[in-house]
């Protein structure tokens, strides 16, 4: 430029809003604000077009503008503007709410000016608002299920699979593999997954598997690069396609409850990343939800569980036997009812005390449990009194298992049994009373025995 800057100059180059000139299509006068914008020097602009330096997802805008501007021209305008993103040397994105205004030069030239505005603080602004909001409307989505006393699991692992993205979501919760509590033997069961086919598979609390180290230590395990990790071979199926996962311990008062496991195809390499802190905040609420919902199924099953013996109450039994009674009757199936009563218990309780007694029922209890298929139900009716369903049992084969039952629970204490088997449409407390009533003649026919109500 020879001479000093006229006024204009002066304006275009100390001005802060980035102002760029074209024809054609390419730039011929760049503001430094412009090139700040675009971190890229004036001569590298200066008879470029913009498509080398905008975002691969937003090339259309390039393609388009030609058609934008006609339009805008028919309709007498002379500026457009349009939402857009380029991307520096560096590879940082930056969002621009840019300006198109159609002008001519001093010699009738047909000149583009464009003034692109940074509005990347303003976009990463408005989709952490979006992605908070999704996030309360997943909890609050949990905290529902919760209060409608519906199962919380499915709508975790949907929630944190449509938060977070990924290949998979799945809960995973300790169950006892059958060795018995405290030996080490337990596993981690998936209760509930976003893809189908993962639900049921076990890993081994003992294993090396990250899903069991998170559960172990109680901290939040991430895993930019599993693949090939010989660490994955114990973690369910779908987890093997998995680039990152990670595992986010679900810590309720009486320790971990659960294990959010989250799998991505590609690379999430920083706790920061959006999508890990997607899990980790949807974490707390599902462990609550999850504890909520364990309390309830807790005290639901109390209320119908006898504390002394475990089994099925008075309560417990009326809902298995109606059920059975329904399922019996569908089936066109027999079903056999017996009331079992311990033998002059009075008299043990008077001679061995009242908690040797207690120990005794249990140990009865334990007995009879034991003769049973896996479908028939014994119940505590009350006091030393136990009521047994014997669902597709007819009365023949009836007698002999409940001899059996007598004689196993004889060597604890004498006990006397009363039996009644439904063919036809009897209602169960009608079965129920017959037993009963089966029961009271054994007892008068002397104890330690099994009647039939036919036979009386
Ligand atoms: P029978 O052979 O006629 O059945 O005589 P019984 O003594 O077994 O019958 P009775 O109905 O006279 O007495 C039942 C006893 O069972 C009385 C009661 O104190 C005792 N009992 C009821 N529930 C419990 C309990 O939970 N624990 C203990 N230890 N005893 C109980
Ligand atoms: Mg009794
Ligand atoms: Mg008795």
């Amino acid at each position: 430029m020879n001479g000093p800057p006229d006024l204009f100059t002066t304006i275009f180059v100390a001005s802060p809003v980035p102002i760029g000139l074209c024809e054609d299509g390419v730039f011929i006068a760049v503001n430094p604000a412009l090139c700040e914008l675009f971190a890229r020097p004036e001569a590298e602009l200066l008879g470029s077009s913009t498509v080398p330096f905008t975002h691969p997802d937003d090339l259309h805008t390039n393609r388009d503008i030609g058609g934008v501007l006609a339009a805008a021209r028919a309709r007498g305008e002379s500026a457009v503007q349009l939402e857009k993103r380029y991307v520096r040397p560096d590879g940082e994105v930056v969002w621009a709410w840019l300006t198109v205004t159609m002008t001519s030069g001093p010699n009738g030239e047909e000149w583009t000016l464009i003034h692109p505005q940074d509005v990347t603080d303003r976009k990463a602004a408005e989709s952490a608002l979006r992605r908070s909001e999704a996030r309360s409307a997943a909890l609050n989505r949990i905290a529902r299920c919760v209060q409608e006393r519906r199962d919380p699991r499915q709508e975790v692992v949907d929630s944190a699979h449509a938060l977070a993205g990924g290949c998979l979501a799945a809960l995973l919760e300790p169950r006892d593999a059958g060795g018995g509590a405290g030996d080490g033997a337990g596993v981690l069961e998936v209760t509930a997954a976003s893809v189908p086919g993962v639900v049921g598979a076990l890993v081994p609390l003992r294993s090396r598997s990250w899903t069991a180290e998170a559960h172990r230590s109680g901290e939040v395990v991430l895993v930019p690069d599993a693949a090939g990790d010989p660490r994955g071979r114990h973690e369910p199926p779908g987890t093997a396609r998995a680039r990152s996962l990670v595992c986010c311990p679900l810590t309720t008062p009486g320790g971990v409850a659960a294990v959010l496991l989250v799998c991505w195809d590609r690379a999430v390499a920083a706790p920061g990343d959006e999508a890990v802190q997607a899990v980790l905040q949807l974490a707390d609420g599902a462990a609550v939800a999850l504890g909520h919902a364990r309390l309830v199924a807790e005290l639901e099953a109390s209320a119908t569980t006898d504390a002394l013996t475990g089994l099925p109450n008075r309560r417990g039994w009326d809902e298995h036997l109606s059920h059975l009674a329904a399922v019996c009757e569908r089936g066109g199936e027999p079903l056999t009812v017996a009331v079992l009563d311990v033998d002059r218990f009075k008299a043990y309780n008077d001679a061995e005390g009242h908690l040797a007694g207690d120990r005794l029922l249990a140990e009865v209890a334990r007995r009879v449990r034991a003769e049973l298929r896996t479908g028939d139900v014994v119940a505590r009716w009350g006091g030393e009194e136990f009521t047994i369903a014997l669902p597709g049992c007819p009365a023949d084969a009836a007698r002999v298992l409940l001899e059996r039952v007598r004689l196993a629970v004889r060597t604890a204490r004498g006990c006397s049994i009363g039996f009644a088997t439904r063919s036809g449409a009897e209602g169960p407390e009608a079965l129920l009373r017959r037993a009963d009533e089966a029961l009271y003649a054994a007892k008068r026919a002397g104890r330690d025995r099994v009647v039939d109500a036919a036979s009386r």
